[in-house]
């Protein structure tokens, strides 16, 4: 029972090698196993993820003259000793099954001496899955739900496609199944423990942008070349212990496409990793197992295991695959695992292995041949022919040189010294094969129905993927039905038969539904249950949501609060870093005063220094002139005084001529003239001694008045002295105007009335009186006295105004002292009397003296008791 075929649009037509002027050179990559044992020496080393390094190792160095040479090599990636799977993996397999995916070719292969890897990068190790099972993951991780029924693809023997429909598909895996040695395997199989542990990939690898709306079938099939012959390696031959029969060979054939393949090769749809990898397991096995026994080496042989990937659209309902053959996207990827590409001679073959291993060699060799002619013709434009017949490895792979598909080779090396010669033909060969360039392979063609048809039928219920329909479980729990063939008319028990098995189907067709009956009840019943429960949890998952509502309101509110206070600290901030800048500025500016200051004050004060120096300079100038000037001044004084006091003296003596009238003789002439010999003896500026100081000092010593002259007097002239002797004599000789008292009357008559009367004796005007301690001292003079200072002389020179002239006031006994002791210093002159209390004082100034004389006048006047007041001052320093 066939489905209606749908009415399909015509497949866009896409001519093949529309891009073929696009293309890729084959991907070389290197990976570089670590040493079997650390000690070993080592010829390979890796220089950066794209160069390796291969220098000559010690002992070949000897056998060639201790020549050392070193040689780099470039790939297109170079994996170290510490590569992982997984890394090598993602890098050179993962883009070659995302093609595969998309409807594109590849090949991939290893290549390198025996034990560099090869199989370990393939295949893998225990434990360490190489790139064939994870290959097999990818694509079922991604194809995973888009597979179609077991049989819906079926492979035919032209290296193409059959397709069927789905119940076609349902009925051959009945029939399959019912043979006593079902060829259907189970996905749902047990994992071979021997090879668990290589496809338990952990990481899930899945390629993206997978149509949705095909189906897909994958295929495997494995084969073996050695020594020119291809071997099924899945082929079902029964095993003959006793007389095993050699394995048959296979032969190439080009399909419609110009691909090639093997005639009659098994292939296997699996529909998991696990099954793919079982597949490969066996034929694993049965290679192992063939090459013990027809004792071949097994690293002389290439295995090529081929995945292939088929692909058709579903119909426009998108529930059904789409039954149009030219609609079949076949992609393919070869994963070739080559024979070791060491020389004979190594392995010490002999005989018919050395003629076998010779072939294998050959074929590597074809191959080596074959990428040198591709890369010339690519490279200059020639036309050679390409020798992929010479051997089987390169006419199957043909169509991906001349045709298109993606090509990578990974070159393994075992860095081990021994392996220094063959690693670097190795070299050379993936040098000669990176230059040759591979079309890329062409897009799938789209097929022209709506995208999207799977979802929107499963949005209607339809099937969800490799699921079994339920029909199709019903159908295979029922007993079979006998063969209701009737060959033979007299045949009376094909019908019963039939008739029984008839009616134990419906009597069990009768059970079921009343089990079914029973168990949707109960189901029912389980399904009510199952809601109550989901209420009550639901209710307390409401309870507990609201509960945590309420907590994430207050945390918000809480958040809410300290952003504001978040806010308004950084609001402070700002205002204390503005308020900073202003100080900051301010501090600026008063220092730079400062400063302006401190510069201002320096100036000033080297500046009053300067003025200080030019003062103390002008000071002393002016200090020194003025000097100069006294001293000058001085001795026109001197002078000018002398001349004074000479003229005094010559009318003194006229006047003591006049008065010594009734007397001849004369004053003499000479006399002056020795008292003028006296002058010129004495000091250049003599003074008189102030008249008025000696008084005082004589009084306030309570002794003898003028008859006691013992205070240190300075006569000033010879002639003071000789006016003193006239005047004395003629007072002598004439009674004193107004009661004359002689002085030493005076005292003659205190010394005879001792404590007698203190009265003060009234006096003239004109005489002076001077009371101290009751004693009554008359001056010398009873003429007004009037004294002036003479600033020139500095002396205490007092005038008397009598008759218009001048008469120098002093004391007589003085005088006559003076006369005597001759010259003496001017500083004595200036010495005042002792004090009562015996400390010594001095006349400061010559107005105090002359204030003291005119007191003393006036204290004459005042009456007994009288003390001066003017009080000598202390002598200076
Ligand atoms: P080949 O297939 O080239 O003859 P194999 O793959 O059989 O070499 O490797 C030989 C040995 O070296 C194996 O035991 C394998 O486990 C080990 N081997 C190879 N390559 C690696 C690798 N990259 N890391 C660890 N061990 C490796
Ligand atoms: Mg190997």
């Amino acid at each position: 029972m066939k489905p209606a075929r749908t009415k399909t649009p015509r497949k866009p037509l896409v001519k093949k090698g529309s891009q073929t002027n696009l293309k890729d050179p084959v991907g070389v990559y290197c990976r570089v196993r670590p040493l079997s044992f650390p000690d070993q020496e080592c010829c390979i080393e890796v220089i950066n993820n794209t160069t390796v390094q291969l220098h000559t190792p010690e002992g070949y160095r000897l056998n060639r003259n201790g020549d050392y040479k070193e040689t780099q090599y470039s790939f297109k990636q170079v994996f170290g000793t510490h590569t992982t799977q997984k890394e090598l993996f993602d890098v050179v397999a993962n883009p070659l099954v995302d093609d595969l995916l998309h409807g594109k070719n590849g090949l991939l292969f290893t290549y390198g001496v025996t034990g560099s890897g090869k199989t370990h990068t393939m295949t893998g190790s225990p434990g360490e899955g190489g790139l064939l099972p994870r290959c097999l993951d990818m694509i079922f991780n991604s194809i995973g739900l888009f597979q179609a029924k077991r049989y819906v693809f079926k492979s035919n023997d032209r290296n193409s496609m059959d397709i069927q429909c789905e119940v076609d598909a349902l009925l051959e895996r009945q029939k399959r199944e019912a043979m006593p040695n079902p060829k259907t395997p189970s996905s749902k199989r047990q994992i071979d423990p021997e090879f668990a542990d290589m496809i338990t990939v952990q990481e899930f690898c899945k390629a993206e942008e997978i149509d949705e709306d095909s189906v897909y079938g994958v295929f495997v099939s494995y084969i073996e070349i050695y020594n020119n012959y291809i071997y099924d390696l899945l082929e079902e031959v029964p095993f003959d212990p006793i007389k095993p029969k050699p394995p048959q060979s296979k032969l190439l054939r080009e399909d419609k496409n110009h691909n090639m393949y093997v005639a009659g090769c098994t292939e296997v749809e699996v529909k998991s990793t696990e099954e793919a990898f079982e597949v490969f397991w066996r034929g694993q096995k049965k290679r192992r197992i063939a090459n013990t026994h027809l004792n071949r080496e097994s690293s002389r042989s290439h295995s090529v295991f081929n995945i292939r990937l088929v692909q058709a659209p579903l119909d426009a309902d998108g529930d059904n695959v789409l039954q149009e053959k030219e609609q079949i996207t076949i992609s393919q990827l070869s994963l070739v695992d080559l024979a070791g590409s060491e020389r004979t001679n190594r392995t010490k073959a002999e005989g018919n292995r050395l003629r076998e291993a010779g072939n294998i060699n050959q074929s590597l060799m074809t191959l080596r041949t074959c990428m040198e002619v591709l890369r010339e013709n690519q490279m200059y434009g020639t036309n050679k022919m390409v020798p992929y017949r010479d051997s089987k490895l390169t006419h199957l792979f043909k169509n991906y040189f001349d045709g298109e598909g993606k090509v990578r080779m990974i070159v393994c090396v075992n860095p081990k010294a021994e392996d220094y010669e063959e690693s670097l033909q190795v070299m050379r060969f993936a040098e000669v094969t990176q230059e040759v360039e591979v079309a890329r392979p062409v897009d799938k063609a789209i097929c022209g129905l709506t995208p999207g048809r799977r979802l929107r039928n499963q949005a209607r219920g339809g099937p969800v993927g490799d699921e079994p329909l339920a029909i199709e479980v019903v159908l295979q729990s029922f007993p079979p039905l006998p063969s209701c063939e009737i060959l033979d008319i007299n045949d009376e028990q094909t019908l019963p038969r039939l008739i029984e098995a008839l009616e134990k189907r419906h009597h069990l067709r009768q059970v079921m539904i009343d089990e079914f009956n029973k168990q949707s009840v109960t189901f029912k019943a389980l399904l009510q249950e199952f809601d109550n429960a989901v209420l009550n949890k639901e209710n307390y998952i409401q309870g507990k949501l609201n509960e945590k509502e309420k907590v994430i309101s207050g945390q918000k509110l809480e958040l809410e609060r300290l952003e504001k206070k978040n806010k308004t600290l950084e609001y402070k901030i700002e205002i204390l870093e503005k308020t900073t800048t202003i100080y900051e500025e301010d501090k600026r500016n008063l220092q730079q005063e400062l400063e302006t200051q401190n510069q201002k004050l320096q100036r000033q004060f080297s500046d009053k220094r300067r003025l200080e120096a030019r003062l103390q300079g002008m000071v002393t100038e002016t200090t020194m002139k003025w000097e100069k000037e006294c001293e000058r001044r001085v001795a026109a004084k001197q002078l000018e005084m002398q001349n004074k006091l000479w003229v005094k003296d010559e009318k003194l003596k006229q006047l003591k001529a006049i008065v010594t009238e009734p007397k001849t003789e004369k004053p003499e002439r000479p006399s002056r003239e020795r008292d003028r010999e006296k002058v010129t003896q004495r000091p250049v500026s003599p003074s008189p001694v102030p008249l008025s100081s000696n008084y005082i000092a004589q009084i306030s010593n309570g002794q003898q008045l003028m008859s006691q002259p013992q205070l240190h007097r300075r006569s000033n002239s010879c002639s003071s002295i000789s006016v003193a002797s006239c005047i004395s004599e003629w007072e002598q000789k004439i009674p004193p105007y107004n009661s004359p008292l002689n002085v030493t009357s005076i005292a003659r008559r205190r010394q005879q009335e001792p404590g007698q009367s203190k009265t003060c004796i009234v006096s003239d005007r004109r005489r002076g009186m001077y009371w101290t301690e009751g004693r009554e001292v008359v001056p010398t003079f009873r003429k007004e006295i009037e004294i002036e200072e003479d600033p020139c002389c500095r002396g205490d020179v007092y005038k008397t105004r009598g008759g218009g002239q001048s008469v120098q006031f002093t004391d007589i006994e003085t005088l006559k002292q003076e006369s005597q002791s001759g010259s003496r210093k001017r500083r004595s002159s200036t010495e005042a009397p002792a004090q009562p209390d015996g400390t010594e004082c001095e006349w400061t100034d010559v107005e105090t003296r002359c204030s003291v004389a005119v007191e003393m006048r006036a204290g004459s006047q005042l009456g007994p008791g009288y003390q001066h007041h003017a009080q000598p001052k202390r002598k200076k320093p």
